[in-house]
C-alpha cells in the first residue's frame, strides 16, 4: 500500500509494514508478580489469553493496547497508526458532525470552523482555473453551504509563526557564545520533518527546534482560544478543521501537546487535505466555479477581509527569508531587500548569506526533501554545520507539493506545480507586523509578545524518543 505522507515518513524500503487490519497490540499483559517464576500463557481457541499459574490456577489477562501517542517509538507500526489516523479525521467526520449539527437542538450545536491554509487554496484554483480570491470565495460559500460557520485563512495566523520564529532566531543567535545547542535553529512547521526528527536522532536534533508553532498550530490557539472567547463558547463546542496540504498535518494536530486536558478537546478536531475537499466537492455534487462567491470571514472581526494575502518567500511559509531579513535588521542594522540564493546540490538545498567587509554574519539554507535532510543530519552529527538557520521542509519543492494536494493526470507534475506557484504568489504579499489585528492580538489576546501567554499560545516542545538498541533497529 502505498503511503500518501511525506518522503520523510515513508518506510517504503524496509519490510515492516503493519498494516491497520493487523491489531497494534501487545498480546498480552503477564502478571510477573515476584517468586512467579516464567509466566505460561495458554491461548484459548477464542483468541484469549491465559496464565497458568504453578498451582495449576489460571487467570484471564487483558490485552494492553498501545495507543498512537505510545507507539511512536518503533518503525515498525508508524504507518500503520498512521493510517488509522487518516480515517479518524476525514471527511466523512466532518460529515458526521456537521450531521449531528443538523438533529441538534437549538442551542446544542456545535460552531464548525474551517481554518483554509494558502497552499491548498493554490492547489484547487489550479484545478478549477480560478485566481485565489474568486477561490478563496467560492471555498467560503462552500463550506457554508455545508453547514461550516466561519472560514478563515491559515495565512493569518502564520504571521505569528513568522514574528516568533524570528524572535527566536535573535534570541539565540546572541545566547550562542553561552549555549552550544542555540544554533543552528531549523525551522518546525512541518510536522513531517518534526516526526523524523524527534523519532529518528531526538537527542541531535531535538535541542535545535524552533519552539513557535506551525501557522496550523497557531490557529487551533486563535480558534479555540481567542475566537471561542469571543463568541462566548467553551472551547469543546467549537468545531475546528483545517485544510492543508498534506497528511502529516493530521499526525500534527494529534499530539498530545495541542490537547486541552480542561475541555477534553484539540486544537484542532479535523485536518483534511486538499485532494479531500476536491471529494467532499464530488460528492456533494458541487462545481467549484460554478457557486456564488462568498464575502471572506476574518479572524479579528474588527478587520474587513477583501482579498486573502500572503507572505513572501515561497510556497513553505517564508520563513528563512523573514528571520534572515529581521536578524539582518535586528542584529547587524543592515536592510536585505532581495536574498540571492546559492544552489548547493540541487535546487532544494540553497543557501543565503549576509556579508559585510568578507565576514559572514548571517550563514542560511533551505533543505528540502528527504535525502537533503540526510545531508543536513550528517553535518549535525559531524559538528560541521556551517548554518544558523536551515528552513527543513521534508516534500521536495517545498508545501506547494505536498502529499495531499491535487494532482492532474493530463498534465505533467512539474508543469502543475509551477502553476499552482504562480497562483500561490499572485496575492498580496504583507509583512506580519503589519497585518491589520496582528498587533492588536498581541496586545490584548496575548498581553504582550513576551508574555507567558505568549509563550503558552504561539509555542510547543518536542520529544525525543530514545530508539530501542536491537539488531532489528535500522539506522536512516
Ligand atoms: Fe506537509 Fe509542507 Fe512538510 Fe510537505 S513540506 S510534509 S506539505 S508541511
Amino acid at each position: 500500500m502505498a503511503s500518501p505522507f511525506s518522503g520523510a515518513l515513508q518506510l517504503t524500503d524496509l519490510d515492516d509494514f503493519i498494516g491497520p487490519s493487523q491489531d497494534c497490540i501487545k498480546p498480552v499483559k503477564a502478571d510477573r508478580r515476584p517468586g512467579s517464576g516464567v509466566a505460561k500463557i495458554h491461548i484459548q481457541d477464542d483468541g484469549s489469553y491465559f496464565q497458568v499459574h504453578q498451582d495449576g490456577g489460571s487467570q484471564k489477562l487483558e490485552k494492553a493496547k498501545v495507543s498512537l501517542n505510545d507507539c511512536l517509538a518503533c518503525s515498525g507500526c508508524v504507518t500503520s497508526a498512521e493510517t488509522v489516523l487518516i480515517a479518524q479525521q476525514s471527511h466523512e467526520e466532518l460529515r458526521k458532525v456537521l450531521r449531528a449539527n443538523e438533529a441538534a437542538a437549538p442551542g446544542q450545536q456545535k460552531l464548525v470552523v474551517v481554518s483554509v491554509s494558502p497552499q491548498s487554496r493554490a492547489s484547487l484554483a489550479a484545478r478549477f482555473q480560478l485566481n485565489p480570491t474568486e477561490t478563496a470565495k467560492k471555498l467560503t460559500s462552500f463550506f457554508k453551504k455545508i453547514g461550516a460557520h466561519f472560514v478563515f485563512d491559515t495565512a493569518f495566523s502564520r504571521n505569528f509563526s513568522l514574528l516568533e520564529s524570528q524572535r527566536e532566531f535573535v534570541r539565540r543567535f546572541r545566547e550562542q557564545a553561552g549555549s552550544p545547542q542555540a544554533l543552528p535553529l531549523l525551522a518546525s512547521a512541518c510536522p513531517g520533518w518534526i516526526c523524523y526528527a524527534e523519532k529518528t536522532h531526538g537527542p541531535l536534533l531535538t535541542p535545535h527546534l524552533s519552539t513557535a508553532r506551525s501557522p496550523q498550530q497557531v490557529m487551533g490557539s486563535l480558534v479555540k482560544d481567542f475566537f471561542a472567547q469571543q463568541q462566548g463558547l467553551a472551547p469543546d463546542k467549537v468545531y475546528h478543521v483545517t485544510v492543508m496540504p498534506c497528511y502529516d498535518k493530521k499526525l500534527e494536530a494529534s499530539r498530545p501537546d495541542f490537547f486541552n486536558h480542561e475541555y477534553q478537546t484539540r486544537d484542532v478536531d479535523c485536518v483534511l487535505t486538499t485532494g479531500e475537499v476536491y471529494k467532499l466537492l464530488e460528492e456533494q455534487g458541487v462545481s467549484l466555479p460554478d457557486l456564488e462567491p462568498a464575502p471572506l470571514d476574518s479572524l479579528p472581526s474588527s478587520v474587513s477581509a477583501e482579498e486573502p494575502t500572503s507572505h513572501r518567500g515561497g510556497g513553505s511559509g517564508g520563513y528563512l527569508e523573514h528571520v534572515f531579513r529581521h536578524a539582518a535588521r535586528e542584529l547587524f542594522g543592515i536592510h536585505v531587500d532581495e536574498l540571492t540564493y546559492r544552489p548547493l546540490r540541487n535546487k532544494d538545498f540553497q543557501e543565503v548569506t549576509l556579508e559585510r567587509e568578507g565576514q559572514v554574519l548571517l550563514h542560511f539554507a533551505a533543505a528540502y526533501g528527504f535525502r537533503n535532510i540526510q545531508n543536513l543530519v550528517q553535518k549535525l552529527r559531524r559538528g560541521r554545520c556551517p548554518y544558523h538557520y536551515v528552513e527543513v521542509m521534508a516534500c521536495p519543492a517545498g508545501c506547494l507539493n505536498g502529499g495531499g494536494q491535487l494532482r492532474a493526470a493530463d498534465m505533467p507534475s512539474r508543469e502543475l506545480l509551477q502553476q499552482v506557484e504562480k497562483l500561490y504568489a499572485s496575492v498580496r504579499v504583507e509583512a506580519p507586523e503589519d497585518t491589520p489585528g496582528v498587533p492588536e492580538l498581541y496586545r490584548h489576546w496575548l498581553q504582550g509578545e513576551d508574555s507567558a501567554r505568549a509563550s503558552r499560545l504561539l509555542h510547543t516542545q518536542y520529544h525525543a524518543v530514545e530508539k530501542a538498541d536491537s539488531g532489528l533497529s535500522i539506522r536512516w
